[in-house]
C-alpha cells in the first residue's frame, strides 16, 4: 500500500465530528473529542471572540464549582483557569440595615471560584485549537442537520450555504439551540420550556478611590429581598459584577431617576455608594432585564448520529451557579461512556442519555429550589441555625 492510500485509510476510520456552538462547553468538549482522536470541526455563529474588543452575550462572571474544575482538569487547563479566578469562601449576607453577616458554604476549606467568562472561553478555544485534528469555523451559523446522512447546512459572514458531512452532529449551541430544534421535529421527542417571572440586568462595583475591591472580596455577596436580590462577584480588575434579579413588573415600574433612587435607597441603602448613584441612575435607566429560561427534554441524542449537551440539553436558571458546571460535567460523562463503549456511538449515545438526563432534570430543579433559598431561606433564623449546625 502506497503513503497516501494509508492515510486514506486512516482518514476514512476516524471518526469526524462535527461541534455546533464554540462556546463554553463546545470549546471544552473539543478538547475532549480531540484527545479521543477524532477529527472535529467545530462551527461557531460568532465571530472570534479573541479578535473582538467587546463581547456581547451574557454575565461577566461566572462561579466555577468542583464538577466544572474536574473537567477542565481533564484537558490539563484546570491550574490556569484557577490561576486567573478568584476564590469565594462564603455567601456575605447584606441586610437592609447595611449589617453583613457571612454563611459558609461548606466546611472552611471548601470554596467556588468567580472566573471571567470572556477569559474561560478564550482560553478554551486557544487549547482546542492547539489539537491537530481540530479546526474552528467561525461564523458559521447551523441552519439544518439531517440525521439520517450527518449532512449539516451552515450561513457564513458572507451569506453564502456551506455544507458538511460527518459521523457525529454535537449541539453545543446553548439554550436556543438548532440542533434541538431539528430534534423536536422527531417523534416522541418530548421538550418543556419555562420562562421564570423575573428578569435580571448587571451592574458594577467599581474599585474603591485607592483602586481596592470596594467589599470583601473572597465573598458571593447577597442582598436577599425575599421576592428579590442582588448578588455580587468579584473580578480580577477588583471591581464587582453586581446582578438584580427582580419580577419583570418591579422592573417595568421603574421608569425614572426618583423612583429608581427611592427604590434602592429602601431596598438596598448599602449599595448605594458602592454602585455610586450617576452609574446606576445611567446603567438601570439605559438597560434592559433579561429573561432567564428553565428547558427540559429527552432524549440527548437521535440515533448514533446527534447528541445535544450543555444549555442546549439543559438550560438552567443560574441561581446554583451550576449551568456551565453541568454542561462541563457532560463532556467527562460522554467521555467515560464512549471509553466503556468503544467508541461505538450506536451504543454510547442512548447510554448518554439514560445516564445524563436524571442528572441534569435534578440540578435544574436544585437550581430552581436554590433562586427561594437565596433571596429568601438566608433570612430565615431555621436556616441559619441549619447551617451552624452544619458547619459545627
Ligand atoms: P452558550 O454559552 O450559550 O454557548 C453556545 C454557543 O453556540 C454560543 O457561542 C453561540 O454563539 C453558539 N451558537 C448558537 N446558535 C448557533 C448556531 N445555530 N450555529 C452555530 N453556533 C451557534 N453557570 C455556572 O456554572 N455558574 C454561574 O455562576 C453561572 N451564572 C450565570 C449567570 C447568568 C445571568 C446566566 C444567564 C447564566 C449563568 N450560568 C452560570 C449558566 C451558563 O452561562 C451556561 O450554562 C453556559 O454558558 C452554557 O454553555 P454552553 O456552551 O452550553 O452554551
Amino acid at each position: 500500500l502506497s503513503t497516501d492510500s494509508l492515510r486514506k485509510m486512516v482518514q476514512e476510520q476516524t471518526k469526524h465530528v462535527a461541534i455546533c456552538g464554540g462556546g463554553l462547553v463546545g470549546a471544552l468538549n473539543a478538547c475532549y473529542m480531540a484527545q479521543r482522536g477524532y477529527r472535529v470541526d467545530v462551527y461557531e455563529m460568532r465571530q472570534d471572540i479573541r479578535t473582538q474588543e467587546i463581547v456581547r452575550g451574557r454575565s461577566i462572571n461566572l462561579a466555577l464549582s468542583c464538577r466544572g474544575r474536574e473537567a477542565l482538569k481533564g484537558v490539563g487547563l484546570e491550574e490556569t483557569i484557577v490561576k486567573n479566578g478568584i476564590p469565594m469562601h462564603a455567601r456575605m449576607i447584606h441586610d437592609r440595615d447595611g449589617k453583613r453577616r457571612p454563611i459558609l458554604y461548606g466546611t472552611r476549606d471548601q470554596y467556588i471560584m468567580s472566573v471571567d467568562r470572556r477569559l474561560l472561553n478564550e482560553v478554551l478555544l486557544t487549547e482546542a485549537e492547539k489539537y491537530e485534528n481540530v479546526k474552528l469555523h467561525f461564523n458559521h451559523k447551523l441552519l439544518t442537520c439531517n440525521f439520517d446522512t450527518g449532512e449539516m447546512l451552515f450561513q457564513n459572514e458572507k451569506g453564502d450555504q456551506v455544507k458538511a458531512s460527518v459521523d457525529l452532529v454535537v449541539g453545543t449551541d446553548g439554550a436556543f439551540s438548532a440542533v434541538r430544534k431539528q430534534m423536536m421535529k422527531l417523534s416522541r421527542f418530548d421538550y418543556q420550556q419555562t420562562y421564570i417571572p423575573h428578569g435580571y440586568m448587571e451592574l458594577n462595583i467599581p474599585p474603591s478611590a485607592d483602586n481596592e475591591f470596594a467589599m470583601e472580596a473572597n465573598y458571593l455577596h447577597i442582598w436577599p429581598r425575599n421576592e428579590f436580590m442582588m448578588i455580587a462577584l468579584p473580578n480580577l480588575d477588583r471591581s464587582f459584577t453586581t446582578t438584580l434579579f427582580m419580577p419583570f413588573d418591579i422592573f417595568s415600574s421603574i421608569t425614572d431617576e426618583r423612583q429608581l433612587m427611592d427604590f434602592f435607597t429602601d431596598k438596598f441603602p448599602d449599595s448605594i455608594p458602592l454602585l455610586g448613584q450617576e452609574a446606576l441612575k445611567k446603567s438601570f435607566l439605559s438597560s434592559k432585564p433579561l429573561p432567564m429560561v428553565t428547558v427540559k427534554c429527552e432524549p440527548y441524542h437521535v440515533k448514533d448520529k446527534a447528541v445535544i449537551m450543555g444549555d442546549a440539553a439543559h438550560a438552567l436558571v443560574p441561581f446554583y451557579g451550576q449551568g456551565m458546571n453541568c454542561g462541563f460535567e457532560d463532556c467527562i460523562v460522554l467521555n467515560d461512556i464512549l471509553d466503556q463503549c468503544g467508541d461505538d456511538f450506536a451504543k454510547a449515545l442512548p447510554e448518554y442519555t439514560r445516564i445524563r438526563n436524571v442528572d441534569a432534570k435534578a440540578i435544574s430543579d436544585l437550581a430552581m429550589y436554590n433562586y427561594v433559598e437565596m433571596r429568601s431561606s438566608v433570612n430565615s433564623k431555621l436556616f441559619l441555625i441549619r447551617k451552624k449546625l452544619d458547619n459545627l
